[in-house]
C-alpha cells in the first residue's frame, strides 16, 4: 500500500520513500509513499525522477493499481532491489501547472453551477489548458464572455482553497456533495477526500489544487462547442 503524500500536501515536490516491489516487465517500481499524482479526475499524471542507490531513473508515468502507486522508469538500467531507500523529485513546472488548472476547472464549475445552475458531465486538463462539459441547452458567444468575467472575478476574489478528508457518513451529509454525484462513489470507499473553494465550490475530488484561487492567473475560454441538444463544451486556457 502506497500512503499519498499529494492528498493532504499538493506543494510537496520531493520526498524520501522506501521501493516495495519492482515489476520487470513493466519496470515499474512501488513505493511505500509517494507524492507522484497517479492521475485520475481528468488530472493527467505527474512525472519526474527517482534516485536510488546513486542511479537516477526518469519517472516516465505514474499509475494507481489497488491500493498501490506504480512507478515506471525509463532507460535500461537495471531496475533497484526492494528495500532500498529512494528520492523522488516531481516535475514541479509542470504539476504545479496541472494544480493552478485544476483549480481553475473547479472555479469554472462552481460559478456556472451557481449563475445558471449547470452541472458538469465531464472535463479533462492538460498543463495550462482544460475542457469542462455542462449540462446546458443554449450556449452563445455573448454568455461564454459572461463566464469568463465571472470566473476571473471569483480567481481575484483569493478565495482559499481547503481540502479535508471525512469519513463517508459525514460527507454525505452534505449537500454540496450530493450535487456533484458522491453517490456515484464504490461502497468500499470509507473516506471522502473534499475539495472547496470558499465560499464558491465544494466536491469530492481526489486531485491536487493551489492552496488560494490568486495562485490561478488569469482564465480565458478559448473556445466552446456544442456536444448535444443539453451538453455543452468550454475550453479554458489559464495564464
Ligand atoms: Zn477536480
Amino acid at each position: 500500500m502506497t500512503e499519498l503524500l499529494y492528498q493532504t500536501d499538493a506543494y510537496l515536490q520531493e520526498f524520501e520513500a522506501m521501493v516495495t516491489a519492482v515489476i520487470e516487465e513493466s519496470r515499474a517500481v512501488t513505493l511505500d509513499k509517494s507524492a507522484f499524482y497517479p492521475g485520475g479526475g481528468g488530472q493527467p499524471c505527474d512525472v519526474g525522477s527517482l534516485l536510488v542507490n546513486g542511479v537516477v531513473y526518469q519517472v516516465d508515468k505514474v499509475k494507481k493499481q489497488g491500493d498501490d502507486v506504480l512507478h515506471f522508469l525509463g532507460g535500461d538500467v537495471p531496475l533497484p532491489s526492494p528495500g532500498s531507500a529512494s528520492r523522488g523529485t516531481l516535475d514541479w513546472v509542470r504539476r504545479y501547472k496541472l494544480m493552478r488548472t485544476h483549480t481553475a476547472l473547479h472555479v469554472l464549475c462552481g460559478t456556472v453551477f451557481r449563475d445558471y445552475g449547470a452541472l458538469v458531465t465531464g472535463g479533462d486538463m492538460e498543463p495550462l489548458k482544460g475542457r469542462m462539459d455542462f449540462e446546458f441547452e443554449t450556449m452563445r458567444g455573448e454568455l461564454v464572455r459572461e463566464i469568463e468575467a465571472a470566473v476571473n472575478k471569483e480567481v481575484a476574489q483569493a478565495r482559499d482553497v481547503r481540502v479535508k478528508i471525512l469519513p463517508r457518513e459525514e460527507a454525505f451529509q452534505i449537500p454540496d456533495l450530493i450535487r456533484t454525484k458522491i453517490n456515484l462513489l464504490p461502497e468500499g470507499i470509507q473516506q471522502v477526500r473534499t475539495v472547496e473553494i470558499v465560499g464558491l465550490d465544494l466536491q469530492a475530488d481526489g486531485g491536487t489544487h493551489v492552496r488560494n484561487t490568486s495562485e490561478v492567473g488569469t482564465i480565458r475560454v478559448a473556445d466552446y462547442k456544442s456536444k448535444g441538444a443539453i451538453n455543452k463544451r468550454i475550453y479554458i486556457e489559464v495564464a
